[in-house]
């Protein structure tokens, strides 16, 4: 019988499957045997797609958009796509220097999987999104982690990103606001940053900005190469529609770069997936061109949200969070949890059997800290509506006031 020893490709050997999609099955599965579980889990806007984009997509398909389109996107995407670089960002681009992919996440896998070879290092500040790591290690790279902790409000500082880049770096990734820790950095925090980048001419960086518009506390958003215009022909700066519109399942994210990098992109998409779905694209491109004020609703409610979760997380004893500025996730330390006991007997003895613990015991799914490179936290995303995130911080409460030890 032919089994999966020596046979799987060394490096997809090695990595490990989605955290955050570990969690969302665990819930689906939980659900399915009629548990009532509150996700806390999954990083997506809870509402639907603005009803103008809906349209837009139904449209296609009615008026026959449902073929290939080219690999790279439509033409009309990638206009819209470089005038929202213009508009929000500041920065001229060429539709050319643009490329759609099925979610951000192939933005960034194309990109790796275009430049990497067997050695390379990419510098990721932790705590990072679950994929950074893995997607290097599928590439056959190196993961150089630097530990950022709450003293610095999660952000990596120019010492940390100098001490990090070796002959051997390829690439460094930023990600503003930050997933999971909602960490926003400033124009004078990029800039910073940037000058260490200038010494390095070597070294390409990729700006993952998918939660650009949620932002909160009347702060600017700014990315790396609007900062720094001389980094321009190293920086790809990466976004989609997808926390912006609530369009999680559409899977549109676009990016854009030096057109060497955007070409090689291409090249590798038009091997493997070609272009995005033609009606979702449709639907994005309704979304950029279309009215932008949905983008300040979600990010009033999420900014109300945000203060309401954060106040009863930490209300709950040996929970301590930080108040995050951006994204819809706080990244709440659980210390103080580590080595009780809870009332079902479960010794919580790292931040996972915590978030274990609170599914089977609470019904409240959250993500643990080490996925995403610092222990022992909590992710919890607030991406839900008011009464459920009352009952969910109300169990939560519950649980950690029930522990001994
Ligand atoms: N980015 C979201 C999250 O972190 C979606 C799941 C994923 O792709 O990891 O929850």
């Amino acid at each position: 019988m032919i089994t999966e020893t020596g046979r799987l490709n060394r490096f997809l050997a090695a990595a490990r499957p989605s955290a955050t999609y570990k969690v969302i099955d665990r819930v689906a599965a939980r659900r399915a045997s009629g548990a009532a579980i509150i996700s806390l889990s999954a990083g997506e806007p809870d509402f639907d797609t603005p009803e103008h984009v809906q349209e837009a997509g139904i449209a296609a398909i009615r008026s026959g958009q449902t073929r290939y389109t080219q690999v790279a996107g439509l033409r009309a995407l990638r206009e819209a796509i470089a005038r929202k670089f213009a508009r929000e960002n500041g920065m001229e681009v060429e539709w050319q220097d643009t490329l759609v992919c099925n979610g951000g996440k192939q933005v960034i896998f194309n990109a790796l999987a275009a430049t990497l070879n067997e050695g390379d290092e990419v510098v990721i500040p932790a705590p990072y999104w679950v994929s950074y790591p893995e997607i290097v290690q599928l590439c056959g790279g190196t993961s150089v982690i630097v530990p950022c902790s709450g003293d610095t409000g999660f952000k990596l500082t120019p010492d940390g990103l100098q001490s990090a880049i070796t002959s051997k770096t390829r690439w460094v990734i930023l990600n503003s606001p930050s997933n999971p820790t909602g960490a926003v950095y400033s124009r004078s925090e990029l800039r910073a940053l940037a000058e260490v980048l200038l010494g390095h001419p070597d070294v390409l960086v990729l700006s993952d900005d998918i939660y650009e518009h949620l932002i909160f506390d009347g702060l600017q958003f700014t990315t790396i190469a609007q900062v720094e215009p001389r980094l321009r022909e190293r920086v790809l700066t990466m976004n989609g529609v997808s926390k912006a519109y609530a369009m999680t399942g559409w899977r549109i994210g676009y990016g854009t770069g030096p057109r060497w990098l955007i070409d090689a992109m291409e090249k590798l998409q038009g091997q493997q997936t070609s272009g995005a779905s033609s009606i979702s694209q449709h639907a994005a491109l309704a979304a950029l061109n279309g009215p932008q004020d949905f983008i300040l609703r979600s990010r009033s409610l999420f900014q109300r949200r945000r203060d309401r979760v954060v106040e009863e997380l930490n209300q709950a004893p040996g929970l301590e969070c930080l108040l995050p500025q951006g994204a819809f996730y706080a990244f709440a330390s659980c210390e103080g949890l580590i080595g009780k006991r809870t009332r079902a007997g479960t010794l919580l003895d790292d931040d996972e059997r915590v978030v274990n613990a609170l599914l089977d015991e609470a019904g409240v799914a959250t993500v643990h800290g080490s996925a995403f490179g610092l222990a022992p936290y909590l992710r919890i995303a607030y991406a839900l509506d008011d009464k459920s995130l009352v009952r969910a911080c109300g169990a939560i409460r519950n649980f950690c006031g029930g522990l001994e030890g």
